[in-house]
C-alpha cells in the first residue's frame, strides 16, 4: 500500500503545499504562468499507473490473453496512444478521425476496436483499409455492409457484435446503453441477437470473433460486470448449442466509475475484476463451455483523475440578496460535463487553497449561454478576485475530448506532467486555426 499525503484532496496527486495547488510534483501556479490559462494538465504517470491495474489484474485473474481496451473517446491526442501502447493496452475507438489520430502515433491498429452505431461505407472502407483488426459491430446493416465492402477488398474482417443484455446499471440515463430499448447493440431478450448472430455467420468475408456488451458509464455498482457477464455467457451457451459457435472473445465493456467528489466513493478495479474473473470462470465451467478471453474497455477510469483544469478568475459578481457568480476565462467550451449531465466537480482556488472558503458562487464560463455552468454553488475564499487561479480537479475524460469551438473560443492546449518533467501534448489552438477550414 502507498502512503497517503495528509494534504492530498480527492486523489495523491493533488496536493497543497504552502497554500498553492500541486499537480503531480508540480506547482499548478508555475505551470499556469508557463503555458497560460485555461490549460488542460494531464498527470502521466497516474494514466500509466491506470493502465497498469487493469492489466496486471487481468493477468492475475483471468489469464488467457485478457485485454483492456482504452476507450480513445475519455480524451484522445496522439500523446496518449503513445503511452496507452507502451503500456500495452488496446484501443477502442469510434470514428474514422480516432483511427487516425492513433495511426499517426504509431499504435498497432491489429488491436484496435472499432465502435460506433452507424459506420458509413466510408468509415468501413477506411477501417479495413488502416488495418483496424476489430470491427465492434451494432447492428444488420452493418454486418452486410462490412461482408460486402470486405468483399470486394478480398480480405476476411474479424468483427464483435454489439449485444444488450438488458441491464440496467443504475447510471444516469445519458450513460445508460445496455438496456433492452438502448440506441445501440442488438437485444438478446427479443431474439434478434440470435437472428444477427446466426445471420453473421452465414456471411463472406466476416468473422465472428466473439461477443461485446457496454452497459453503461459511471457504474459503481460492483455486480453489474458479472450481471451482464451472467447474461452474455448465457447467449454464448445457446449459441454453442445450437449453431456449435465457440466464442472466442467476450467483451464486457467500460464504465467503471471515477471520484469526481469526496462523497463519491474509490472503487477498486482490482477486486472488481477479480470478481468478474472468478465468476465467468466458474460460470464456463457450470455451462460446460470453453472460456473465452476477456476484454474491459476503460475509458474514464484510465484517464479522469489524471486531469486537472486551471482557468483564470476574470469577474466575481455579487447579485446582493440574490448570488453569486465567479467567471472564468474558459467554460462549457472545454467542459460540457456539468451542462450536459449535471456533472459533480471538485473546484479549489489553487494561490489560495489553504484560505477558508466562506463565498458560495456558481462557477460559470464565458459563453454566451446562461447554462455554461462548470459547477453551481462553488465555495471560494471571501476575497476571491480577478487574476486568481482555480483549479477543477478530474478533467481528465470527456473534456478535451468534448471540447468544442462555440463562440469561436480556441481550445486550450493540454500539458503532460509527470513528476518534475512538463510538456506539451497539444498545442493551445490559434485564431487561424479557427479559421482554418473557412473558404
Ligand atoms: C464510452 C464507452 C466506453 C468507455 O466508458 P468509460 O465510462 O469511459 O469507461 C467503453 N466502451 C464503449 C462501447 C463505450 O461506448
Amino acid at each position: 500500500m502507498e502512503t497517503v499525503n495528509k494534504d492530498c484532496v480527492l486523489t495523491d496527486n493533488v496536493t497543497i503545499r504552502d497554500g498553492e495547488l500541486w499537480f503531480s510534483e508540480q506547482s499548478t501556479l508555475l505551470l499556469a504562468k508557463k503555458y497560460g490559462t485555461p490549460l488542460y494538465l494531464m498527470d502521466e504517470g497516474r494514466i500509466r499507473r491506470n493502465c497498469r491495474e487493469y492489466k496486471e489484474a487481468l493477468d492475475e485473474f483471468y489469464g488467457n490473453g485478457a485485454e483492456a481496451i482504452y476507450a480513445g473517446k475519455a480524451c484522445c491526442f496522439k500523446a496518449i496512444y503513445r503511452i496507452i501502447n507502451e503500456e500495452g493496452l488496446g484501443a477502442d475507438l469510434v470514428s474514422c478521425g480516432e483511427i487516425h489520430t492513433a495511426k499517426l502515433a504509431q499504435f498497432p491498429l491489429e488491436n484496435a476496436y472499432f465502435q460506433g452505431n452507424n459506420k458509413t461505407d466510408w468509415d468501413i472502407e477506411y477501417a479495413i483499409d488502416a488495418g483496424v483488426g476489430y470491427f465492434v459491430c451494432d447492428n444488420v446493416e452493418e454486418v452486410d455492409a462490412i461482408s460486402e465492402i470486405a468483399g470486394k477488398k478480398g480480405v476476411t474482417q474479424k468483427i464483435l457484435l454489439r449485444l444488450t443484455p438488458g441491464i440496467d446499471p443504475h447510471t444516469y440515463d445519458e450513460v445508460a446503453t445496455g438496456k433492452v430499448d438502448s440506441k445501440f447493440g442488438t437485444a438478446i431478450e427479443t431474439g434478434q441477437a440470435e437472428e444477427i448472430a446466426s445471420y453473421t455467420l452465414t456471411k463472406p468475408n466476416i468473422k465472428l470473433s466473439g461477443f461485446h456488451c457496454h452497459v453503461g458509464s459511471m457504474v459503481f455498482d460492483s455486480d453489474t460486470f458479472v450481471r451482464s457477464a451472467e447474461i452474455m455467457l448465457g447467449f454464448c451457451k445457446l449459441m454453442n448449442e445450437k449453431y456449435g459457435y465457440v466464442t472466442e472473445i467476450l467483451d464486457l465493456g467500460g464504465g467503471y466509475g471515477v471520484r469526481y467528489v469526496e462523497s463519491q466513493p474509490v472503487i477498486s478495479i482490482r477486486d472488481n475484476i477479480r470478481e468478474v474473473s472468478e465468476f465467468i470462470k466458474s460460470e464456463c465451467e457450470k455451462l460446460g463451455i470453453a472460456l473465452p478471453s476477456l476484454r474491459l474497455e476503460p475509458g474514464r477510469s484510465i484517464v479522469a483523475d489524471a486531469g486537472m483544469t486551471l482557468y483564470t478568475v476574470g469577474t466575481v459578481k455579487k447579485i446582493t440578496g440574490y448570488k453569486n457568480y465567479a467567471s472564468i476565462d474558459g467554460g462549457m467550451t472545454d467542459n460540457p460535463r456539468y451542462a450536459l449531465y449535471h456533472s459533480a466537480y471538485t473546484v479549489l482556488t489553487a494561490n489560495k487553497a489553504s484560505e477558508e472558503n466562506t463565498l458560495k458562487c456558481d462557477l460559470v464560463g464565458r459563453c454566451c449561454e446562461s447554462g455554461d455552468i462548470i459547477q453551481p454553488d462553488v465555495m471560494f475564499p471571501e476575497s476571491i478576485t480577478r487574476g486568481d487561479t482555480v483549479a477543477v480537479l478530474t478533467t481528465g475524460a470527456y473534456n478535451y475530448s468534448m471540447a468544442s469551438n462555440y463562440n469561436r473560443i480556441a481550445r486550450p492546449p493540454v500539458v503532460m506532467v509527470d513528476g518534475k518533467n512538463d510538456y506539451l501534448a497539444v498545442r493551445r489552438e490559434s485564431l487561424d486555426d479557427l479559421t482554418a477550414c473557412d473558404l
